[in-house]
């Protein structure tokens, strides 16, 4: 049957990638040259060949980040029944700017929905949700959701209408994403205000209270407060309870940032490290991330629909009415057209069951401690504080002889046997920052990454 031929191209896939190099560096005058000798779109040629064509390039010149040994910037190796998902709803087609256009996707979707609403501890019945492109889109969505909340008639009259500037807050080690929303929202990046961090690199909460009283004192107009679930540099949880405390008292929307983070919800060993999130106004989960789902899976929930419908509400006159209790996704979202990116989602929930997710999430922390253990064991020292897999690290021996992390990275890098990243973290310390985004990588991937960090140390 079809569907086990879309089942075992993810497997196969990921097979072969594991058995190749991670990554290998090319220059883009070498694929443009290839390109130009072989994809010579003047002509035509049958789909299998181009398709192989394809194929080829993607393992030549990628870094595999479905590789066991990509220990990476939150990108998952991907569930097979995902990825065969993604293919049938790309043969289907379903528009759905409109709940009358695609009512199976639609409702596939918000089932999907409901399910990661409850794992927050948010009531399903009370919840707007919808996917998004990634957590950029959703952390979009959260600044002008929470902005139409605090300054309602900032949808028709702009920013420059309101009284004083509207600013928001994030944690030092927060996602840029959230600058950039801020910009593209017409606030400017310096509207935002970069919260310092404690020890453990989580935003420090006293020094948040002090910068919304200061603002308020200098008649700038908080709105808004991002706490971060699984920072990306170093996987730093930010106090979400006393957060939550705080945008009460001082009328701030509370949006939490879990794009990679929010995958600890799954487990019933991680999942109360994020207490507090349910407290949350909204939050980013990106299923591309430890959920293990196909590229341009984001989700954004928000437990005040009004303000979402206020945010994006257009009538156009040429779009087709909603139906008794559907949503039409295109008025209370920012995309139009889109395509049913939530439907892999759903197929990979199902497939997998509560149990099977666990597992796999678990499984992940596991190798994480795992990694950190290997690690001292062979004398770097650790210098991040996380229950999540993602190990910042350093060596003695770092600093001597020139040798700096950077460096260090690119050699394990170029030897194709794993690939981590240099990161700085807080007040500017550098490290080595590996973790651990395939639910396939095993205790031998860990020993191997440790083996081949200890001989690029030389
Ligand atoms: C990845 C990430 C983002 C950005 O999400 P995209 O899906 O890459 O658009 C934002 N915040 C955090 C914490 C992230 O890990």
């Amino acid at each position: 049957m079809e569907f086990s031929s879309l089942l075992e191209l993810a497997d196969r896939v990921a097979r072969e990638v594991a058995q190749g190099p991670v990554a290998t560096g090319v220059a883009p005058h070498r694929i443009r040259e290839h390109l130009a000798a072989h994809l010579d779109l003047g002509a035509s040629r049958p789909a299998p060949e181009v398709l192989e064509e394809v194929e080829r390039m993607l393992r030549r010149w990628s870094v595999q980040v479905t590789h066991p040994r990509y220990f990476g910037l939150f990108n998952p190796c991907v569930l097979p029944e995902a990825v065969a998902a993604a293919a049938l709803v790309a043969a289907y087609n379903p528009q759905e700017a409109v709940w009358t256009h695609a009512p199976a996707a639609q409702e596939l979707e918000r089932h999907a929905l409901r399910h990661m609403a409850s794992l927050v501890g948010f009531d399903p019945d009370r919840t707007a949700a919808h996917f998004t492109s990634g957590g950029q889109e959703a952390n979009l969505t959260a600044v002008l959701a929470a902005l139409s909340a605090a300054f309602p008639r900032i949808v028709e009259d702009g920013v420059q209408a309101l009284p004083g500037r509207p600013v928001l807050y994030l944690a030092g080690e927060g996602h840029h994403s959230i600058a950039r929303a801020a910009r593209v929202a017409g606030l400017g990046s310096t509207s935002v205000r970069w919260v310092g961090v404690d020890d453990d690199l989580r935003m420090d909460v006293g020094a948040l209270c002090g910068a919304v009283a200061r603002d308020r004192a200098e008649g700038r107009l908080p709105f808004l407060v991002v706490g971060t679930a699984g920072t990306t540099a170093s996987g730093a949880i930010d106090p979400l309870a006393e957060i939550a405390n705080l945008a009460r008292a001082e009328g701030l929307w509370f949006h939490c940032d879990a794009a990679w983070g929010g995958g600890a919800l799954l487990s019933p060993r991680l999942r109360g490290h994020l207490a507090g999130i349910e407290r949350a106004d909204s939050v980013t989960w990106d299923a591309h991330k430890w959920l293990s789902c196909p590229m341009g899976s984001g989700a954004f929930l928000c437990t005040r629909p009004d303000a979402v419908r206020r945010a994006f509400e257009m009538d156009s006159g040429y779009m087709p009415a909603p139906r008794d209790g559907a949503e039409d996704p295109h008025r209370v979202s920012l995309q139009w057209s889109r395509r049913a990116i939530g439907v892999p989602v759903a197929v990979a929930f199902a497939v997998r069951g509560p149990e099977g997710y666990a597992a796999l999430v678990e499984h992940q922390a596991a190798m994480g401690d795992r990694l950190r253990d290997a690690l001292a064991a062979a004398d770097f020292r650790i210098v991040n504080r996380t229950a999540l897999p993602l190990v910042c690290f350093d060596h003695p021996r770092i600093g001597e002889g020139g040798r700096d992390v950077a460096e260090i990275a690119r050699r394990v890098v170029g030897s194709g046997r794993a690939w981590i990243s240099p990161v700085v973290l807080g007040s500017g310390q550098r490290a080595l920052r590996a973790c651990i985004t395939s639910y396939r990588t095993t205790p031998g991937d860990v020993d191997a990454l440790v083996a081949a960090v200890v001989e690029a140390l030389g």
